[in-house]
């Protein structure tokens, strides 16, 4: 397994690199850690400014906002432009980003944009000037902020995907077509739950009837399986893949566990169960019963368990 490689705002729990020289305490980077490889970055202190430093501002400009430092009167857009490209260029192969919040540079969606250098309102909101160049580079990775993060549904879509990206790249590193057959297998519950179509298109890839070479092959399923997970599963396709599922039990159960888990789908369908409840007596059954085909569907586990408590306790 390839840890995933995931780029993060430094001031994210890593180091003291905000304006006014504070971190921000984010229990999700602390439990990260342990799983993928970080890459912190704190674009502000790489274009040289200090720690800690004047603010910046998002402010209206012609076309596009600009990145101003009102103290000084500094336009740092350029700077900030030059040292993205530059960055990113140099970046190993990555597997999403996590960017912080309301930040003029890191903001994905948030950054206010203000009217004018100094006391003037905010006239909107937006990404920031080295975020808008993430996405503009990476628009199939996951990149979220910590505080869409604080959602669990977002968290864990977060989550699935950059695991996910981590293990196709491990089989495009292979460029194996075996490698592919058993990932797509491992992942047909999840494709299920995500993007039924997307599932169908895959399969047709994999099979690759017309003998493709491994290469052409491998590009066509990575950029399907990407755009696949790229929106939040939707709570009916979730419930068929559980129902799906628990079609390999149904003959073995009793009339009242089948209730139960009729009840709890239910429950999670009206939003009031989490996914991980029903996850949770599913694999019971796959252990009593023994399921090998349903043990190998990474949807019961698209990433560590740890992450999931963690989310329970400290963000939910
Ligand atoms: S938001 Fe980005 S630029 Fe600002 S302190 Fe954090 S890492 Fe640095």
């Amino acid at each position: 397994m390839i840890k995933p490689r995931i780029v993060v705002s430094q001031c994210l729990g890593l180091e003291r690199c905000r304006y006014d020289g504070s971190i921000i305490p984010e229990p999700i980077v602390a439990a990260l850690q342990k799983y993928v490889e970080l890459i912190p970055i704190c674009p502000e202190v790489k274009i040289g400014l200090g720690i800690p430093r004047p603010p910046l501002r998002l402010v209206r400009g012609e076309g596009r906002p600009r990145l101003l430092q009102p103290a000084t009167g500094r336009d740092l857009t350029k700077a900030m432009e030059e040292f993205a490209i530059s960055f990113l260029d140099a970046l190993p192969p990555v597997d999403g980003f996590l960017l912080k919040n309301r930040s003029p540079s890191c903001g994905i969606r948030d950054a206010k944009i203000y009217a004018g250098a100094e006391k003037a309102p905010a006239v909107g909101a937006g990404p920031g000037i080295f975020a808008q160049m993430v996405l503009a580079r990476f628009p199939d990775l996951p990149i979220e902020d910590e505080g869409r993060l604080t959602n669990r549904a977002l968290r864990e879509h977060f989550f699935t995907r950059v695991f996910a990206s981590a293990r196709l790249r491990a089989v495009l590193a292979s460029a194996d077509l075996g490698a592919l057959v058993d990932f797509h297998t491992q992942h047909k519950f999840l494709l299920m739950a995500y993007n039924q179509a997307r599932l169908r298109e895959l399969g047709r890839i994999v099979a690759n009837l017309q003998r493709r070479p491994a290469k052409e092959v491998l590009a066509q399923y990575a950029l399907g399986f990407r755009a696949a997970l790229a929106r939040p599963p939707r709570r009916p396709a979730v419930v068929n893949a559980l129902m799906h599922a628990l079609g390999y039990f149904s003959d073995r159960l009793t009339p009242a566990e089948k209730g139960y888990f009729l009840d709890l789908l239910n429950a999670y369908r009206e939003g009031r169960q989490p996914l991980s409840t029903l996850v949770g007596v599913l694999r019971a059954w796959m252990l009593r019963f023994g399921e090998p085909y349903l043990d190998k569907q990474l949807f019961f586990s698209p990433f560590p368990e740890e992450l999931v408590s963690l989310s329970d306790s400290a963000k939910s």
